[in-house]
């Protein structure tokens, strides 16, 4: 008689630029679980929406839209999640400031929700997984073994962003950076479908002060402690 097999679950909830999708592919690596980042998901249909000209605004025009739609997700040679949307990858376009801002309205659509739910339950049925998203501890995933809500202020998020963004060779100005992240947690936290909400048994970690190592370590020490690992 086998014994069914017991996998792991780790939610890691949290708003925009906490640092939650870093963390949790680097500590899932350690810990040889799969890393889901669930934004990419929402991402991937608010790409359609944008392509398509539809208004992310527009229930009923982004719930029609959904049936033409297959996403579906792999891992690459360095572990990074590629998506791909009807079979083209659109890993590199999802991150454009645009679609963050479409990711951002189309997440509040109830269908949109539902329409991705089940991807995410399956892949923690048949894995070990690290999952960050908004509302993974809350919705997706209710039992999960650990949930961690990953938080930092305003201000601190907006600080990283200017330093990846000059890194990266596109600055932008400070304030606007900080005006774009307060509205997102005020779109993820007051929309009527799945908000942004930290989960009653969830362990609140606030990363304002701490680096990306110190970080991680604290989040790798609550998993272990918590699956006795
Ligand atoms: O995490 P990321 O910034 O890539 O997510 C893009 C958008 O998708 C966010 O603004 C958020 O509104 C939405 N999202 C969500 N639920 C998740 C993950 C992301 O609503 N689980």
């Amino acid at each position: 008689m086998s014994e069914e097999k017991k996998y792991f679950a780790v939610a890691l909830d949290g708003p925009s630029g906490a640092g939650k999708s870093t963390i949790a592919r680097n500590a899932a690596k350690e810990l040889g679980f799969l890393y889901m980042d669930t934004g990419a998901l929402y991402r991937s249909v608010a790409y359609s929406v944008w392509q398509k000209g539809i208004d992310p605004k527009d229930a009923d025009a982004v719930a029609a839209l959904l049936p033409e739609l297959t996403i579906t997700m792999n891992y690459d040679e360095e572990g990074l999640q590629r998506m791909y949307l009807n079979g083209t990858d659109v890993t590199q376009e999802i991150r454009l400031p645009e679609v963050s801002n479409y990711a951002s309205q189309v997440s509040a659509i109830p269908a949109v929700r539902a329409f991705l739910l089940d991807m995410q339950r399956d892949l923690a049925a048949r894995n070990s997984v690290i999952m960050d998203g908004r509302d993974i501890g809350t919705v997706i995933l209710p039992n999960a073994d650990v949930k961690i809500f990953l938080t930092a202020s305003a201000e601190e998020r907006a600080k990283r962003r200017y330093r990846d963004l000059k890194e990266q060779g596109t600055p932008k100005d400070y304030g606007v950076i900080l005006v774009e992240i307060e509205e997102r947690d005020y779109n993820d936290s007051h929309r009527a479908a799945a908000p942004l909400k930290r989960a009653e048994d969830a362990v609140t970690l606030d990363t304002s002060g701490l680096n990306f190592e110190e970080a991680k370590e604290k989040v790798l020490q609550i998993i272990k402690e918590r699956l006795h690992l």
